[in-house]
């Protein structure tokens, strides 16, 4: 059969088409009134689709810019800090960290898991300048509960707390104003549905002067300076333009979801991440599948075991060759232990079923054991039916 080329992968994910068409042809020079309008504009629009009153910054790099701007920007050699890590992007923070000439502390708990709050507690002694997590590992497709990470930190003091919520925003909500978040990072190529390029952030008063007297060495990654840029409707260096403008129309289709209110779009956007990711553990787990982080599992992507003695890269493959589909294989020690498949950004029920029903005809060609086709799809649609469901009882229980 013919087989189009289709992403599943928590980053990048498939590209929105309206997206693609505003870049095309993009040839704006970043220095005249028609970007800075535009540059403004993407800015409030990404401040609303944080949810956050803060001063917003959108660079031009993948996510991890922003993660060693947080790092760089936060910390003076020497400083404290405490890395929350349970996954290869946790480990990021701590090499990071380590980079920048800070004192790191670590609380890791196993691949697959979230952490104690009791143990967190324990660890944030007066003196941890600053705290680095993830709010969704993507690498174990485990969610970490920022909400309960925060409160704690908030009692501790002035320590600063830094999200990578590179694959949480659009997929989890966050109040991160009123739980007190001092820097959430977001990517491009994650549920906002458009290529590599560009990370943003929201940075809160706390962090911005801390910023006065943090003495690791920054040049390109400066924030006070993006922000005296941004403030005139420009950045500091050349920014992805083309990316600009489809960040722009991406931007506007999740204001559509929400018919004209982008924070309405964001909750729709995070509602479908939850609904596909509910139907996708179903799916794994009717076929006899176990999920990989089942005790805290991530909106943004599914992690699932491979069956007991096959690498999981006989099924990742098969589902490319076979389907044209490409899922992500596990990172690092987890490689060959698990795939993983995405659920944020432009995915939706048709995308769901679809790698679903091929799961199916994967698991027949990898394994010995036989597939009861239509399991994984039949109790996906189990999970939507109940949904829609739902969906028209509250809108009858409104009217
Ligand atoms: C994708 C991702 C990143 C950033 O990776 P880049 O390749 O630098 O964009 C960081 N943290 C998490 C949790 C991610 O999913």
């Amino acid at each position: 059969m013919l087989r189009k080329n289709r992403l599943f992968t928590p980053g990048p994910t498939p590209l929105l088409p309206a997206a693609q068409t505003a870049m095309a042809s993009f040839a704006m020079h970043h220095r005249t009134a028609s970007f800075r309008d535009l540059f403004s504009r993407v800015l409030a629009d990404v401040k609303d689709f944080i949810g956050t009153k803060n001063d917003v910054l959108v660079l031009s790099c993948s996510g991890s810019g922003v993660m060693e701007a947080s790092i760089s920007n936060l910390t003076s050699p020497g400083d404290k800090v405490l890395v929350l890590t349970a996954g290869k992007f946790g480990e990021r923070w701590r090499d990071l960290a380590k980079a920048f000439g800070c004192s790191v502390e670590v609380l890791s708990v196993p691949y697959g898991e979230t952490f104690s709050l009791d143990e967190l507690r324990h660890k944030l002694k007066p003196d941890v300048r600053a705290v680095f997590v993830q709010s969704t590992e993507s690498s174990t497709g485990a969610r970490h509960d920022v909400k309960s990470i925060a409160k704690l930190v908030r009692s501790a003091g002035d320590t600063l707390l830094v999200v990578d919520a590179i694959t949480g925003l659009g997929t989890t909500p966050f109040d991160v104003d009123g739980w007190g978040l001092d820097i959430i990072i977001g990517g491009s190529q994650k549920a906002l549905m458009i290529p590599p390029g560009l990370a943003y952030c929201a940075v809160s008063e706390s962090a911005w002067k801390r910023m006065e007297t943090a003495k690791a060495p920054r040049y390109y990654f400066d924030l006070r300076k993006e922000r005296k840029a941004a403030a005139k409707g420009e950045s500091a260096f050349t920014p992805a333009t083309s990316l600009f403008a489809a960040l722009g129309a991406a931007l506007e289709y999740v204001r559509e979801m929400g018919e004209g209110d982008l924070a309405a779009g964001r909750e729709a956007l995070i509602n479908n991440a939850e609904l596909a990711a509910e139907m996708t553990r179903a799916g794994a787990q009717a076929l006899g599948l176990k999920l990989f982080a089942p005790s805290c599992p991530a909106t943004a992507l599914t992690a699932i075991q491979s069956p007991v003695g096959l690498d999981s890269g006989a099924i990742v493959k098969e589902f490319r060759e076979s389907f044209g589909a490409v899922v992500a294989n596990g990172q690092g020690e987890m490689k060959g232990q698990l795939f993983r498949i995405a659920h944020l950004g432009y995915y939706d029920y048709l995308d769901t079923i679809g790698v679903l029903g091929a799961l199916e005809h994967v698991l027949s060609d990898v394994t010995t054991k036989p597939v009861e086709y239509g399991a994984a799809v039949r109790s996906a649609q189990e999970v939507y039916a109940r949904y829609s469901q739902r969906q028209t009882v509250s809108a009858v229980a409104r009217q």
